[in-house]
């Protein structure tokens, strides 16, 4: 079985925190590791939890219009939250969920090695680089643990407050001459899954 499907059918099956009750499926995540770009942002809404997808919604579109920007098509990513059930009334994960969660980015990371980790807003910015202002480091890269880290806001931020939007925008073309100048072959490869400790919490 393709490694992403394999790791998509454990993530409909996972008990391991209490977040899947109430929901409608998983949404474990999707796209590829074509273009080396991995999208990891905060957790399902009404629609994914729906759909099984992430990023359906208005944050998606302006996702999808930021990828058209540098030329990327969704399908050339891949998309994933810090956890992969909808949090009830769309609240915030909590710690120990995103902990428990973190067992499905370890395995999609190392099955698809990317290029680049980009956070899509705090939650996901949180988890390496804890404690730091997401306005302070956006567009930012830095190797957290043999991973390349690239936080930006969340779109959804961009679409509640427009003036984000430019910052967005600009971190997307960072990104894009990021991954035009830096060697496709990482210098330090990213350590087997079962040896990240970069996630602790
Ligand atoms: S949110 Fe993550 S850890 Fe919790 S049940 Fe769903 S897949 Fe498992």
């Amino acid at each position: 079985m393709d490694p992403l499907a394999a790791i998509a059918a454990e993530v409909q099956a996972c008990r391991a925190c209490p977040l899947w009750k109430g929901t409608t499926q998983a949404v474990p995540g999707e796209g590829s590791g074509e273009s080396g770009i991995f999208f990891l942002g905060e957790a399902p809404g009404f629609h994914e939890d729906q759909q099984g997808r992430p990023f359906v919604g208005a944050a998606g579109q302006l996702l999808a219009e930021l990828l058209a920007g540098i030329g990327l098509d969704r399908s050339k990513v891949f998309i994933t939250n810090v956890v992969r059930h909808r949090p009830p009334g769309n609240r915030d994960p909590l710690p120990d969920e995103v902990a428990a969660c973190d067992i499905w980015l370890r395995r999609h990371l190392d099955a698809l090695q990317p290029r680049v980790l980009v956070t899509l807003g705090r939650h996901a910015m949180g988890k390496f680089f804890p404690g730091e202002s997401i306005s302070r480091i956006h567009g930012k890269p830095r190797v957290v643990g043999g991973v390349t880290v690239f936080p930006m806001f969340h779109p959804a931020a961009a679409l509640r407050q427009p003036s984000l939007r430019p910052s967005l925008m600009a971190d997307f073309t960072a990104l894009a001459i990021f991954l035009a100048t830096t060697p496709a072959v990482a210098d330090e490869p990213a350590p087997p899954a079962d040896q990240m400790t970069l996630f602790g919490r």
